[in-house]
């Protein structure tokens, strides 16, 4: 059986925004499963690039600002069955971010690309660039909404195989430079083919020190999806106080959904 988890962040948006923000994963949902059929990976992929679009959705357009008013996006990405991961972080004039993400990894000599050198990157593959101001909204710049709310999806295959995108803006009035977990394998996202996939959203400094979403996942050689991103959380809150979210799909395609902020939207599919 085949499943699909995607969210939008866990947070504290206005509460109307919060239809449209889950309409909007509901969306994100449908255009990954219209890709199910071309692999995990590809299914992922098509839910954070039409989430990047968003412009209620703290990725791509629309993303968190940093101090200086610009948008640095992050965005990582990991296939369980080769461990293959690509990630980058800082990009200012990338217009997917994740399909850049896509390119580190099928490139294969790296792991991680950040700022101007993964912009020249792009260019070389032949990406879409953009001004950087394409990213900025009004909203934003008037900080209609407090919070983070990177967005993610993972998924899993009948045959077992595995993979998680994540794309964010990071955390509000971060410091220019700044890279949270989102591009980290292990804080943000992380995927194995026997034990699971996991991808988390919060203040990425403490899921970068607990790397939390790999513990999620050796989590789930022990115990289910359900439980392992509930624990996550319990200990995230009692080692640290932090606050976040986490979706995960185990070994036996079960699935797990937490968080302790007062709003997360997600949506799955299974079949
Ligand atoms: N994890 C993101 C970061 O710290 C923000 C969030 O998901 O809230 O960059």
């Amino acid at each position: 059986m085949a499943t699909l988890i995607v969210h939008g962040g866990a947070g504290a948006p206005p509460l109307h925004e919060r239809p449209e923000r889950q309409a909007a994963v509901e969306r994100a949902l449908e255009a990954g499963w219209e890709r199910m059929s071309a692999g995990p990976l590809e299914a992922v992929l098509a839910a954070v690039r039409l989430m990047e679009d968003h412009p209620l959705l703290n990725a791509g357009i629309g993303a968190a600002l940093n101090l200086d008013g610009v948008a640095e996006l992050d965005a990582g990405l990991m296939e369980g069955t080769e461990l293959r991961v690509g990630a980058v972080g800082a990009i200012t004039d990338v217009r997917h971010p994740i399909d850049l993400a896509r390119e580190v990894m099928e490139d294969g000599r790296h792991v991680l690309l950040v700022g101007t050198g993964a912009s020249r990157f792009a260019r070389a593959r032949g990406l879409e660039t953009c001004d950087p101001s394409l990213f900025v909204t009004e909203r934003q710049l008037r900080r209609l909404h407090q919070g983070g709310d990177t967005v993610g999806a993972v998924a899993r295959d009948d045959h077992g195989r595995t993979a998680v995108a994540v794309s964010t803006g990071g955390v509000y009035e971060k410091v220019p430079g700044r890279v949270g977990d989102s591009p980290i394998p292990g804080a943000g996202f992380y995927a194995d083919d026997h034990l699971g996939v996991a991808c988390g959203t919060g203040i990425g400094e403490v899921f970068m020190r607990l790397c939390l979403c790999f513990r999620v996942v050796q989590a789930m050689a022990e115990e289910g999806a359900e439980e392992a991103v509930r624990r996550a959380l319990a200990w995230l809150e009692e080692r640290t106080g932090g606050e976040g979210g986490l979706i995960a799909i185990d070994a036996a395609g079960q699935v797990g959904v937490a968080w302790n902020t007062p709003f997360m939207s997600w949506a799955r599919r299974t079949g």
